[in-house]
């Protein structure tokens, strides 16, 4: 499969380039904005504009900055290549964007392209079906790195979701967040979170069923963001011969 990078010297740009190749794909080329300061990979052919990669590529994968992702929808949608989008911060009129490109190319879109983290998701929203709210106490624990600035992490927020989910209630009635001085006892049905921060640690998160009986928990450890790189073209790879539709990263793991 011919794969195209947008962004291709950013960090995960250059990371994705890698994995396309060690995959055993054709590496189409990537496009880099003028000026960024970053390192195009060497041997990499560099495009002037998103439509001219895509028009040489079966897929494109496009992790850069929400700024664009209107204009990449826009280039994408005139074009028979499949999107990969891995941008974050997205407004919604952006997300109404992919949307409308969706309604014409295969485009997979996910906030997390970890093939685990997207594993851990499906099962915190089974185990939040499965198990019931009034006896297993559901927590949410996330580590990372000390220059993090905002918590509890996005990916921490969509375990939560995705326990709320399985329970039939919105994240929002139940979350529990920052707790901190006389907070009375725990409410049933909330789901709780903590954040801890030092060091360089990529991304841990555990979700956290507690009853009187027993304990269980999922943890999910990251060491390097290759994951997401690795996740991507395998959404890449996965988009051959789809029809246009908005996926995410669940429907590429088949948990969705
Ligand atoms: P980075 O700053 O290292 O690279 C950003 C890339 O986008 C560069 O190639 C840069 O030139 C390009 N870019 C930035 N602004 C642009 C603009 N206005 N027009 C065109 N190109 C522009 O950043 P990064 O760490 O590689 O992250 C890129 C994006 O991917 C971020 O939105 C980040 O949150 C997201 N991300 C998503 C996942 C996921 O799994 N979905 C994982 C990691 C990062």
């Amino acid at each position: 499969m011919r794969i195209g990078v947008i962004g291709v010297a950013g960090r995960m740009g250059s990371l994705i380039a890698e994995e396309v190749l060690a995959a055993g794909h054709a590496l189409s080329g990537g496009t880099e904005r003028a000026g960024s300061g970053h390192v195009i990979p060497e041997g990499v052919r560099v495009f002037d504009d998103v439509p001219a990669l895509a028009a040489a590529s079966d897929a494109v994968i496009d992790f850069t900055h929400a700024a664009v992702a209107a204009v990449h929808a826009e280039a994408l949608a005139a074009s028979s290549s499949a999107w990969i989008l891995g941008t974050t911060g997205l407004s919604p009129a952006d997300d109404a964007a992919v949307a409308r490109a969706a309604q014409r190319i295969p485009v997979v879109q996910s906030p997390n392209f970890g093939p685990g983290v997207t594993l851990l998701l499906a099962l915190a929203e089974q185990l939040g079906a499965a198990l019931p709210a009034a006896k297993y106490d559901a927590e949410i624990l996330e580590m990372h790195h000390n220059q993090k600035v905002d918590a509890p992490s996005g990916t921490a927020v969509g375990l939560g979701r995705a326990v709320a989910r399985g329970r039939g209630v919105r994240l929002e009635d139940v979350m529990a967040s920052g707790r901190d001085g006389h907070t009375g006892p725990r409410q049933p049905g909330a789901i709780g979170f903590a954040a801890l921060r030092g060091g360089n640690v990529v991304g841990e998160h555990t979700v956290l069923f507690a009853a009187g009986a027993e304990h269980i928990a999922l943890t999910h450890r990251a060491f390097d963001r290759r994951m997401f790189a690795t996740g991507a073209v395998r959404a890449a790879a996965w988009t051959e011969g789809k029809p246009p539709g908005l996926y995410s990263m669940k429907d590429v793991m088949g948990v969705g």
